[in-house]
């Protein structure tokens, strides 16, 4: 079977009415780029930054961050990469950063972290954007923000954002002008926003971990609530629909990047709901690209759609059942 997958990875991910779906990998270390490549992906849908800050007792500064950028996209042979800045302070943490974690913060979940921490300490921010802004000279790079909650956020760092071209401007150092910025959603306020935050950045993506957790009030570290984790809870549909929806209304791409999208048992769904870009851990990208290559969209979007018309009566588990059984 595992032959069978193999020959997978080159195939495109198409489904049986034509549609392209991207499969792209989440890399939590430069290493991972090779694991990305067997399994076919497309790109790199989220590169979890944090491990350049940690078991270190200081911060990493520009040139570094440029370096390690630059070292995976010669690795990449132009697939694109999704950057996501640094979302110090909940399970990752900095030696040189007092982001405090459990230790000085009485709820790390709903303390400062992501992108809360970052407007809070440009020193922190500030080489790590610049060195972003650099690397999208060299190959198609996007830069993406995590833990999103407000619109004020999105504009804070935009405008952050222009003042640090200017400076590289000054400087003679280049930059793709039109290098897109993203934001994650995944907390309940952007999912529910997600129009206003859709209107001023250039695509979204939803993480699902933390949209569970923050949702659902369930730590997804604790395993004692791990049996409440539920991706199919009904609010958790509700508001990757929303998501979905404000995309399409603002022409703008919207992925997954969250544990959900590399579980093939919800493929089905979230391509019925409208999902074309999927980011995933590596390991998963070929059992996924299988159930994409049987999927027919037009009659998943049909069965989706219904189902969403009485998502209260619904059972979600049964009729994802009956989606994948088809
Ligand atoms: C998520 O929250 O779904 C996500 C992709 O980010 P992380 O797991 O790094 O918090
Ligand atoms: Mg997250």
């Amino acid at each position: 079977r595992r032959d069978r997958l193999r020959t997978l990875a080159q195939h495109p991910a198409r489904t049986r009415d034509g549609v392209e779906i991207q499969l792209q990998a989440n890399l939590e270390l430069p290493e991972d780029v090779e694991l990305a490549k067997l399994g076919g992906a497309s790109g790199i849908g989220l590169y979890r930054t944090e491990f350049l800050y940690m078991n270190r007792p200081d911060l990493p500064d520009e040139e570094e961050h440029l370096a390690n950028y630059r070292a995976i996209l010669a690795q990449l042979d132009g697939r694109p990469i999704t950057i996501r800045t640094l979302d110090l302070g909940l399970d990752k943490h900095s030696g040189a950063f007092a982001t405090g974690g459990a230790s000085n913060m009485s709820n790390p979940a709903l303390g400062l972290r992501g992108i809360r921490l970052c407007l809070k300490e440009p020193e922190l921010f500030t080489p790590q954007v610049r060195a972003i802004l650099r690397s999208s000279a060299l190959g198609p790079v996007r830069l993406m923000l995590p833990l999103v909650t407000s619109v004020h956020e999105v504009e804070r760092t935009l405008a952050l954002i222009t003042h640090l071209k200017q400076q590289l401007d000054r400087e003679g150092l280049d930059y793709d002008p039109q290098m897109p910025v993203g934001a994650m959603i995944e907390v309940p306020a952007a999912a529910l926003t997600a129009r206003a935050i859709a209107r001023r950045v250039d695509f979204l993506s939803i993480g699902t971990n933390d949209l569970i957790q923050y949702t659902l009030a369930v730590d997804r570290l604790d395993e004692s609530v791990n049996d409440l984790f539920d991706p199919l809870h009904p609010a958790i549909l509700r508001l990757i629909r929303l998501t979905l929806e404000a995309g399409r209304a603002l022409a703008i791409p919207v992925g997954m990047c969250g544990e959900m999208a590399g579980d093939p048992r919800f493929t089905r769904l979230l391509l019925g709901m409208g999902l074309r870009e999927f980011s995933m851990h590596p390991g998963a990208l070929l059992d996924v690209k299988e159930i994409v290559l049987g999927a027919e969209l037009t009659e998943l979007s049909r069965r989706v759609d219904h189902f969403f018309e009485q998502l209260d009566e619904a059972d979600p588990a049964r009729f994802v059942a009956e989606l994948n059984a088809l």
